[in-house]
């Protein structure tokens, strides 16, 4: 689909899209560069691209599609630093968790002369870096692209049709409405808990040691959450506040109805609002972005097999 295709960063992310464009044969050459010699080395190694270089400037010459897949704290010195060596025409895209402060921070770096249309593919896991990125990583989820007004159709089309054959649906929508629909599914989430696992740390009667015992009571499950990368998440808070501040508030005030019913012994409410929380799940599940297998499809520990 594109003759050169160059990613900026090589972990979960960029070594997925590596996969698939390999898998898929979306191009004939993949230049990789990343921060570390040491990812440059991991990817090397498991042979994800076509040429490889610690300098971004050198891996974008003659691309015509370059994918930022680093965290968004480092898209403004990137974009900086390669405005000037981007070919004329190119697409130049990202993979951010948010986007409104991506299109700040990217395009006043950019050429006229160059296509820039973000993206953020809805797909991951809490595993970081290239030895954990798979080609499937993509199929069957949802990829949102947030072109700015004026960006050409065709180059839009081209990036759509790019993460299509990668194995995604394709949703366009502006970077302000991405930044409070990520907010609530994807941003808070992630802060409730990081929030949990972190009180559940701080807590004197109850011991460490327990807490990790009786895990599977339901705690396991946020710490799956809570695992996610540490650089990528504080990112993720600096640059979407005013999303994350708003849906917080709505959170806030459903929290502390949630507190009043417990209090007051409200069974009626509790129950009401439990049987409308399974329901999206049951939502979640027929739209295929999730596996009704028992307990998540998780292979029971021998503990639990006892
Ligand atoms: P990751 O596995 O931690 O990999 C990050 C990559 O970016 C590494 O190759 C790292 O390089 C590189 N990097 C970090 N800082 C850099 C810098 N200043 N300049 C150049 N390269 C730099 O992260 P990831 O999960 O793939 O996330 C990458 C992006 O995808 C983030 O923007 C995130 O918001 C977005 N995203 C993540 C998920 C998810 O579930 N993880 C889902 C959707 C979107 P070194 O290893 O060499 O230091």
């Amino acid at each position: 689909m594109f003759e050169k295709i160059a990613l900026i960063g090589i972990g979960l992310i960029g070594s997925s899209i590596a996969r698939a464009i390999k898998e898929k044969n979306l191009s004939n050459h993949v230049a990789i560069s990343t921060r570390s010699q040491a990812t440059l080395d991991k990817a090397k190694e498991l042979e994800l691209g076509d040429s490889y270089h610690p300098d971004p400037t050198v891996v974008v010459q003659d691309a015509d599609l370059v994918i930022i897949c680093a965290p968004v704290g480092a898209y403004a010195s990137i974009s900086k630093a390669i405005g000037p060596h981007l070919k004329e025409g190119a697409i130049i895209s990202d993979v951010g968790s948010v986007k409104e402060h991506v299109v700040k921070a990217i395009g006043p770096n950019l050429p006229d002369n160059v296509h820039f249309v973000p993206g953020h593919p809805i797909s991951g896991t809490e595993n970081s870096g290239p030895e954990n990125g798979f080609a499937e990583l993509f199929t069957g989820k949802w990829s949102i692209l947030t072109p700015i007004a004026g960006t050409e159709e065709k180059a839009v089309e081209a990036l759509s049709d790019f993460w299509k054959a990668l194995g995604s649906d394709v949703e366009i929508m502006t970077p302000k409405h991405h930044d409070m629909v990520l907010a609530i599914t994807s941003h808070v989430p992630h802060l409730i808990a990081y929030n949990i696992v972190g009180t559940a740390d701080h807590l004197e009667s109850v011991t460490k040691t327990e807490v990790i015992k009786f895990s599977a009571g339901g705690f396991r499950d946020f710490t799956r959450i809570a695992a996610s990368d540490p650089e990528m998440w504080r990112d993720v808070f600096l640059t979407n506040k005013e999303a994350v501040m708003e849906m917080l508030g709505r959170f806030s005030e459903d929290l502390s109805m949630l507190q009043r019913a417990v209090r007051f012994g409200d069974g009626e409410m509790l129950e009401e609002l439990f049987t409308r929380t399974r329901d999206i799940r049951r939502s979640i599940i027929d739209a295929g972005q999730e596996t009704d297998e028992q307990d998540f499809g998780r292979t029971p520990t021998p503990n639990e097999e006892k």
